[in-house]
């Protein structure tokens, strides 16, 4: 796939935050750490990975809500291409129309004081897309009806709906810009199961009508298998593994992907071979294990592990990686 293909670039890409305040106390934090990855235009892209992995702060760095601090990463559509390190002034103001988050807990994530209607006109009007209030109404209602919220609701308040009505607000005022780019961070996490297959079924023909590229964060593989086209895998600011979807549900090679598979419930009562456990927490950010990240709760871990950090390498499959020394002794492990 040429880079023509791909909306988002990321080049060795890192996230540092200082966090240390005075002359003599300069800690830093790494929360993104040399991320070389491509979400292909149109794809449903799953980033996935434990509360603490960098996920959401790769997001950010995606949308330019943090700074990029090492590597690269480039945004290309149709019509433009931005370098994020360096975009600044009417190019990042353009940006923000192009690419949008949908925020994860949609009780929050509305002001309960103004209506339905106004929460989703405010981009347009601090973006100044649309000109009239006339102009704002019918963008209003055409991205609500797309959403699949009653056009009768947008007089009311916030409060007077449920989780998955809120969440599908939510996602009318990220799309009301018209973006290309969406980056979904943990978007259903707050919802019942069964209101979350419906705002997934909901993202899903809303990317394929409107032609829109997601980034899909999510600690819950469950939900990443049934939505996303490709996904990736992070540990500690660091990406272990990446594979479209089947093949990394089929044939998933890293010890820490195989750990989140067998989180995942079985609907088999016979099944009782979880093949590995995840165990202890993920380690600090600001005192990282040397070696492979992973080795401090790797079963597999050798002296090797602990001493040199294995690199993103071509695995057995078309577009998957994966960086672990030991993965192909590790195959004919069970998943
Ligand atoms: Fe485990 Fe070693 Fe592979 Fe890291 S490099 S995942 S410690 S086997």
């Amino acid at each position: 796939m040429s880079d023509q293909d791909n909306l988002i670039t990321a080049r060795n890409l890192s996230v540092t935050f200082q966090i240390g305040k005075g002359l003599f106390n300069k800690a830093s934090l790494k929360a993104v750490d040399n991320v070389t990855l491509d979400i292909p235009k149109g794809s449903f892209f799953g980033l996935v990975g434990e509360s603490g992995s960098g996920k959401t702060t790769l997001g950010r760095a995606f949308l330019k809500a943090v700074p990029i601090t090492g590597g690269t990463a480039t945004y290309s559509d149709d019509e433009v291409t931005y370098d994020l390190g360096t975009l600044a002034g009417r190019e990042l103001r353009d940006y923000r129309k192009r690419a949008q988050l949908i925020f994860q807990d949609p009780y929050a994530a509305l002001s309960p004081r103004m209506t339905v209607r106004d929460i989703i006109a405010e981009p347009l009007e601090v973006m100044g897309l649309t000109k009239t209030r006339a102009e704002t109404d019918q963008r209003v209602r055409e991205i609500a009806a797309k959403c699949r919220l009653n056009l009768e609701h947008l007089r009311r308040f916030p409060h007077a709906f449920s989780g998955g009505q809120r969440q599908r607000i939510s996602i009318a005022r990220a799309l009301v810009s018209d973006p290309k780019f969406v980056v979904a961070d943990e978007s259903v996490a707050a919802l019942d199961v069964s209101i979350q297959a419906d705002v997934l079924n909901l993202l899903k023909d809303l990317q394929r009508e409107l032609g829109l590229t997601f980034m899909f964060i999510s600690h819950d593989l469950s939900v990443v298998a049934h939505t996303c086209d490709h996904v990736a895998v992070m540990y500690l600011g660091r990406l272990v593994e990446t594979a479209p979807t089947r093949q990394l549900f089929e044939a998933p090679r890293h010890p820490y992907t195989k750990a989140l598979f067998s989180a995942i419930p079985s609907l088999d009562p016979d099944d009782t071979g979880r093949a590995q456990r995840l165990v202890g927490e993920i380690p600090s950010p600001t005192n990282q294990p040397t070696g492979c990240k992973f080795h401090t709760r790797c079963p597999h871990a050798t002296e090797q592990c602990k001493r040199e950090e294995p690199q993103l390498e071509h695995a057995d499959g078309p577009g998957h990686e994966v960086s672990c020394h030991r993965w192909r002794e590790l195959m004919s492990e069970p998943a």
